[in-house]
């Protein structure tokens, strides 16, 4: 007999069983509505026929075939097809399962390119767990807690945060980029300075989404130093923001781009994009892992490519986010411990504050846990965890996303 370690600390006390489009099944066959979606893993829902059928095929065809020793077809598919998504220019890709290992190997291309060692991330931002990920990374004290030193040689400086300021976004933008050139005039030097890493929105540290004048701010200055852009898409990637980029809400574009989460609707795939200049100035057999780039993960991510194409799910991703930001305002209005609602898209967060605008982490706890009782499966995030997240499948309906806020209502 084993069980599992408390260090895999569960949300909500479902045992699910089984998925299929927007739903979940526990082992009584109960049906949760998952406004989760694995962590906005499941773009195309729980088990979309399409995904699970190329994923079957590729399962009784090749399961795996190591990409530093032999190539197989479903990733020069996909390699193909994600040159018609990406930004122009970012035309060289490599691959690795998960979001942290993406990361970091963006760190690692980033000084190789440059020869520069520092990099800047954001207060608040999230990269992910593992060790070098966990350094870029200041949101979600457990995720540093007891595990330092960390890598060295980065430096954090505040997002633009204009509701827990309580200033304007024009403001919150101005005062952040000051605090970067500062940063660059006092901690790292430019000519140190390999690279600067942000989340379009700003996800485990409270679905912030980064204004437009913020990025481009930050995509002049890194033109001016020689520093590169690293955007992390992990989260707002695949028309999770109503974009399929959640940069395209601004007029700029990275140097490196790194995407994971909805990527193979739920088989661990991370790809890293650049340049070719920029990717010819790294080291060739520097990057890559055993399991990087599965057969079965890549046939699964043409397949939700072409589910995203041909449901027009960055459309619906839009569409029914500005039908869940309404209505999720509305409640808002009536309850006045949410004291923000914000997100891009299919991203959308509700700020739990005290009258006099503190962090109210207990009411938050407590509407997620009624929530998850009466049937909608729900996320928190934020430095303190008072924001409770809604990050369903972006197959969602007009009348799922109805049934939500009528179960949302509810749990207030
Ligand atoms: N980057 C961002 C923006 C994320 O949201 C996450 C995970 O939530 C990660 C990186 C880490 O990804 P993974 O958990 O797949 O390692």
């Amino acid at each position: 007999m084993a069980e599992l370690s408390p260090v895999l600390k569960q949300a909500t006390p479902v045992l699910a069983a089984r998925g299929e489009g927007v739903y979940l099944f526990d082992e009584q066959d109960r049906r949760y509505l998952d406004f989760t979606a694995g962590i906005g893993v499941t773009s195309t829902g729980h088990c979309h026929p399409e995904v699970v059928a190329a994923a079957q095929r590729q399962v009784g065809t090749l399961i795996h075939g190591q990409y530093t020793t032999v190539m197989h077809r479903p990733l020069l598919d996909l390699t193909d097809r994600l040159g018609d998504v990406l930004p122009q220019g970012l035309d060289r890709l490599f691959y690795v399962n998960s979001g942290s290992e993406a990361v970091e190997a963006s760190v690692r291309l980033a000084r190789q390119a440059t020869g520069r060692q520092n990099v800047v991330a954001f207060a608040g931002g999230f990269h992910g767990r593992t060790m070098g990920a966990a350094s870029l990374t200041s949101s979600g004290v457990k995720v540093r807690a007891g595990i330092g030193p960390m890598m060295p040689g980065v430096a954090f400086t505040p997002f633009p945060e204009s509701y827990r300021h309580g200033i304007s976004e024009a403001e919150a933008v101005r005062s952040a980029l000051a605090e970067f050139d500062q940063l660059l005039a006092t901690v790292t030097s430019p000519k140190d300075t390999a690279a600067v890493i942000v989340e379009p929105v700003l996800g485990e540290g409270g679905y912030i989404p980064a204004p437009p004048a913020f990025l481009e701010g930050l995509r002049e200055r890194a033109d001016r130093h020689g520093i590169l852009l690293i955007l992390d898409e992990v989260q707002t990637g695949v028309g999770r923001t109503g974009r399929f980029w959640g940069h395209e809400h601004s007029a700029i574009a990275p140097d490196i781009l790194i995407t994971a989460k909805g990527l193979a609707s739920g088989f661990p795939l991370s790809a890293i994009a650049a340049g070719s200049e920029l990717m010819g100035r790294a080291w060739p057999g520097s990057q890559g892992g055993t399991y990087g780039g599965n057969a079965v993960a890549a046939a699964a991510a043409l397949a939700t490519l072409d589910v995203v194409r041909d449901e027009k799910l960055v459309d619906n991703a839009a569409e029914q986010g500005r039908r869940l930001a309404e209505g999720l305002r509305k409640v808002a209005a009536e309850h006045p411990v949410i004291g923000d609602v914000r997100g891009l898209g299919l991203m959308l967060g509700n700020e739990f504050t005290t009258e006099d605008g503190r962090p109210d982490t207990d009411t938050a706890t407590r509407a997620h846990a009624a929530a998850a009782e009466k049937g909608l499966l729900l996320l928190t995030c934020g430095p303190h965890g008072n924001v409770v997240r809604m990050i369903p499948p972006l197959i969602v309906t007009a009348e799922q996303v109805d049934a939500a806020l009528e179960l949302w209502q509810e749990a207030v």
